[in-house]
């Protein structure tokens, strides 16, 4: 960590340091650019996040994936069950990951456990860190300046990572489409006394999906899409009237299970920036764009917009060009923009279709579940493109530097 003398400069500051902005950081280290990171110490996070092959690889690349790995559960299949008491419901879906040629879809971690590797990894690398939030952010013609509440920094880039409530977003005048869902999410993890074989389980309901994700040894993470009040009411109960709660939800397919320290309460929205950079001013992960907790997409998202932007201001520094010039912002914009747009969509879809009385919808959504269980090509392709996007992978994506 570095303390603030009263004013500082690098050619980078990444402000943030959730997974995101840390990934950024050590991409940016790793490819040699002057990169500062102003990041208080993040607050305990006991979500986990299903990182899928592209992920995986970027932190291998990155050096971070080692001290990952002990604390990651592979994730050999996915199972879909309609537990709606609809009408029209929808078949049993189950889908491997060797269908499709690998080994496993991704690997489930606890947040904590990665945002602590990843910080390891940049201390290890000597990325300098303020342990300090930033409390403004302007730009210039010529740079854009951070202010502390003890000193400024000064850089030709601001890498905004500071999360849904970006304050660079808003500095740069960037503004969103936000839209709320009536839905919130509880997440806790469990342990149980059947084994889960490194299989993942979504039970969709009316009110959106629990899911239950393997992590190492017989323990779960669940995420529990609920209507807000019932959310609330079962955030207040003890943890073994709670584990008996998802048990009973979950058909006892786990067996008896028991509730660990820490849970989360998130009110679930989409959320897009209409630009992700502007003014000097870049956003990366959830500062760009929100998407609720279906189909693990949002933190593999945020890590593809870190490595795209780590690789375009690789080159733009190779080639001696201004790295917060506004044709290497259009750039990072071009290419993260389509990628971004169709997650939010095919969340949005998958979510709506789950939350509508609406007959005709229940019936389609249950006949392209009939056809995912029957057609071979159908189901790899839709696999393949939720694991690896066809959209252009960034250099770390595909194992190779920055
Ligand atoms: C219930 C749930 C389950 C999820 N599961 C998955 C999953 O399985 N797979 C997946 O891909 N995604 C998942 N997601 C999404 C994922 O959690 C987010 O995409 C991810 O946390 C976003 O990371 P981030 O680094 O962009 O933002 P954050 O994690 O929010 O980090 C932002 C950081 O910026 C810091 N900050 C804020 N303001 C400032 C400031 N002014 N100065 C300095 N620092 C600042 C904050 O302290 C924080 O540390 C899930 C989300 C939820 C709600």
């Amino acid at each position: 960590m570095v303390g603030v003398s009263n004013s500082m400069a690098a050619d980078v500051v990444v402000i943030g340091g959730g997974p995101v902005g840390l990934l950024c950081a050590i991409a940016l280290k790793a490819a040699g650019i002057d990169v500062l990171l102003i990041a208080p110490q993040p607050r305990d996070d006991h979500r986990t996040t299903a990182l899928l092959a592209g992920s995986v690889t970027a932190l291998t690349t990155l050096g971070v994936w080692e001290s990952c790995r002990t604390h990651a559960a592979p994730l050999v299949s996915i199972r879909i069950v309609d537990a709606t008491r609809r009408l029209v419901r929808a078949p049993e879906v189950m889908f491997h990951a060797e269908e499709i040629g690998l080994d496993a879809f991704g690997f489930n971690i606890e947040n904590r456990h990665l945002i602590a590797a990843l910080a390891a990894r940049a201390a290890a690398l000597q990325v300098a860190r303020v342990e300090a939030a930033a409390q403004a952010v302007t730009s210039d013609s010529a740079g854009v300046t951070v202010a502390l509440a003890d000193g400024v920094v000064r850089a030709r880039l601001a890498i905004g990572a500071d999360g849904a409530r970006s304050l660079c977003r808003a500095a740069a005048g960037i503004s969103s489409d936000r839209h709320a869902y009536p839905q919130s999410a509880l997440t806790l993890n469990l342990a149980h006394d059947r084994p889960h074989g490194n299989g993942a389980t979504e039970f969709h309901t009316e009110h959106g999906p629990l899911t239950l994700v393997p992590l190492p040894g017989e323990r779960s993470s669940v995420v529990c899409v609920l209507d807000p009040a019932t959310a609330d009411a079962l955030s207040l109960i003890s943890d073994a009237e709670l584990a008996a709660e998802i048990e009973r939800r979950a058909c006892s397919l786990l067996g008896k299970m028991r509730a660990e320290p820490g849970r989360g309460l998130y009110a679930l929205a989409t959320e897009t920036a209409h630009s992700f950079a502007r003014a000097r001013i870049a956003l990366v992960g959830e500062a760009a764009h929100v998407v609720p907790p279906i189909g693990a997409q949002g933190l593999n998202l945020g890590l593809r917009d870190a490595a795209t932007l780590a690789e375009i201001v690789a080159d733009a520094r190779r080639q001696k060009a201004d790295v917060g010039a506004t044709d290497i912002l259009e750039r990072y914009d071009r290419q993260r923009r389509a990628d971004a747009t169709t997650r939010r969509i095919a969340v949005d879809v998958l979510n709506r279709t789950l939350l509508t009385d609406f007959l005709p919808v229940q019936s389609a959504r249950g006949l392209s579940l009939f056809l995912l269980d029957r057609i071979g090509p159908l189901r790899r392709a839709l696999m393949r493109e939720g694991v690896t996007p066809g959209a252009a992978q960034p250099r770390l994506m595909r194992g190779e530097p920055v």
